[in-house]
């Protein structure tokens, strides 16, 4: 940017140092599916790292033997890959690291930033209860090297234990944490497993990561993982802790809620593409901008503007965004999008004839409809078969002078140009001549054509079924 031009909401600010390549991740446990507030921090890593050409990485935190599961892991990468985002190679494995964890904690150790600790678990434990409210110091911190007895001990951290640790975030500002209330935590247990903490530092660093984007829950774990890195001599990434999503009612999003995992949003019918643009929105802005597609979010997105305050899901919020991305999807993409949504949710498959009346009803029909489910209750009249059942309230319009005027219809519309305007006239005129509005052959037209009495236009349903199958469905029912 020129100097000379004063810096507004839409500039990008410097949050990346000029020429660094960008690398960020997304770091999930495979503990169960993708949480919504998940796949909203996977899409600021994608669209940090999309818009700069970046790398976005998948790392699959299955340190957790009991917990961690294929499935869980399954289930993310096909949430991920549902919403769109791409990672770079193939996803890492946390546990299958442990070697290289190791290595670390022993470097460290080795350096005289880590030290054997022989304090069991039971002992520290009761020194805790002893010493309420106090930051255990293990006596091995200062203890000479000549007194280690030959056994099994955890690697610790030395701590820094004066002065604090400071985490510059790019969204919390400076977060400052007391150096003597963080203990010197175990990187590499007895067992010579290594800990959470130190796992993530290593894998960060190794994989190149310039930018943590994630739950500001993970904020205390900033601090005792910028100590690792700053013990390592590893720069640090830039942190970036996003409030978490909070619902409605402004409480923690829960079950309560509603959906909170990303399928049941998929269930419910939300394109990909409306759910890309509603996390986006879901913490972060651009000015004003509400609606945008992915070039836009690309180009925009950046750490500046994402807020300090939780987001709240807003259904109604999402609703508008969806409809507006149903409407702007071209035809094409739109009949993939309901033929994935209708195997996703375990329905048929479109047939060939269902594909060739719904193609034609999708401009219509795309206007109005907010979720996926919306349109296929509208698209009803083109999936369904001869001959129509009309429901209760469409078999009341027809009645037998109903019935009497669509047959006069029926035989007008034997040689009408099948076009929108023919339609109406042909329409107007046996309405005409029968002294009763358009609205009146309206009604028992929805209940010939679509068996019910709330259906799009009838003429774009004519349209969309083609003359032939449309006047078998007035045959079937003209008296
Ligand atoms: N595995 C952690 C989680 O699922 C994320 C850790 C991180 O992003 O550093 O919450």
């Amino acid at each position: 940017m020129p100097a000379s031009q004063p810096a507004t909401p839409h500039d990008p600010l410097p949050d990346t140092p000029a020429g660094a390549p960008v690398v960020t991740r997304f770091a999930p446990s495979p503990t169960g599916y993708l949480h919504i507030g998940g796949a909203r921090t996977a899409l600021f890593n994608w669209l940090y790292a999309r818009g700069r050409g970046g790398k976005f990485l998948l790392r699959i935190e299955d340190t957790d033997r009991a917990r961690s599961t294929p499935e869980a892991t399954e289930a993310i990468l096909k949430g991920l890959s549902w919403l769109g985002l791409d990672w770079d190679g193939e996803p890492i494995s946390q546990f299958e690291r442990a070697d290289r964890h190791a290595e670390v904690a022993r470097e460290l150790m080795a350096n005289g930033s880590a030290y054997p600790c022989y304090t069991g678990p039971a002992e520290i434990e009761a020194w805790r209860e002893a010493h309420p409210n106090q930051t255990f110091v293990s006596p091995w911190r200062d203890a000479d090297p000549a007194t280690r007895p030959d056994a099994p001990y955890a690697i610790r951290l030395r701590a820094p234990r004066e002065g604090q640790t400071v985490i510059a975030d790019a969204v919390q500002g400076d977060v400052t944490f007391r150096n003597d209330q963080l203990d010197d935590m175990v990187l590499l247990r007895s067992d010579g497993t290594p800990t959470y903490m130190l796992a993530v530092v290593v894998d960060d660093h190794d994989m190149g990561v310039t930018h943590v984007i994630r739950g500001d829950d993970h904020l205390t774990n900033a601090a005792r993982q910028a100590q690792v890195f700053d013990a390592m001599g590893w720069p640090r990434p830039v942190f970036a802790h996003i409030p978490l999503i909070h619902g409605t009612d402004g409480k923690k999003l829960s079950k309560r809620h509603g959906a909170v995992g990303l399928h049941e949003f998929a269930a419910e019918g939300y394109p990909a593409a409306a759910m890309r643009n509603y996390l986006a929105r879901l913490g972060w802005s651009h000015g004003d901008d509400e609606l945008f597609d992915d070039a836009q979010a690309r180009a925009w997105f950046d750490l500046p503007g994402i807020g300090r305050a939780p987001a709240r899901l807003d259904f109604r919020k999402l609703e508008h965004v969806s409809g507006h991305h149903i409407g702007a999807m071209d035809d094409a993409a739109l009949l993939s999008e309901i033929m994935a949504f209708l195997i996703e949710t375990g329905r048929p498959a479109l047939t060939p004839v269902q594909v060739s009346r719904l193609t034609p009803a999708l401009p219509a029909l795309k206007e109005k409809a907010k979720t996926l489910p919306q349109l296929l209750d509208q698209a009803r009249f083109a999936l369904i078969d001869r001959p129509v059942e009309a429901d209760e309230k469409a078999a009341k319009a027809l009645d037998p002078v109903s019935k009497g005027i669509l047959a006069e219809l029926t035989a007008a519309l034997q040689n009408a140009n099948w076009t929108r305007d023919d339609l109406e006239a042909v329409a107007g005129t046996v309405a005409q001549a029968n002294g009763v509005g358009l609205g009146k052959i309206a009604a028992p037209l929805r209940a010939a054509l679509a068996g019910r009495t709330a259906t799009p236009s009838v003429f774009d349903m004519m349209i969309a079924l083609g003359r032939e199958e449309t006047l078998a469905r007035l045959g079937d029912v003209a008296g």
